[in-house]
């Protein structure tokens, strides 16, 4: 399990911990930049789990470069997520 993260030069700590289901949903992760953290949930599969850090990847450097609107906007945030993520699982050898 990978534990920290550079991005835009700073080393965020990745924290697997189990965050209890609520309202019939689980919480998959959640990006704290002042404290350069990301918390991912334990209990969600491990693919989830990935997926779910490259999401707040994305949050990070919306966030590093200044773009706060698209930040915000979950939508655009999941569905840039989801298509990176089928790139790098599917074309292994795509970076060195
Ligand atoms: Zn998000």
């Amino acid at each position: 399990m990978l534990e920290k993260v550079k991005i835009g030069g700073i080393e965020y700590n990745i924290e697997y911990i189990e965050i209890p289901e609520e309202d019939g949903a689980y919480a998959f992760a959640e990006i704290d930049h002042a404290l350069a953290r990301i918390q991912v949930n334990s209990v969600c599969n491990e693919q989830i789990q990935e997926v779910s850090i490259l999401h707040e990847i994305v949050h990070a450097v919306l966030f590093n470069i200044g773009e706060q609107k698209l930040n915000g906007n979950e939508k655009f945030v999941e569905c840039f997520t989801q298509a990176w993520y089928q790139v790098l699982r599917d074309n292994k050898g795509l970076i060195m």
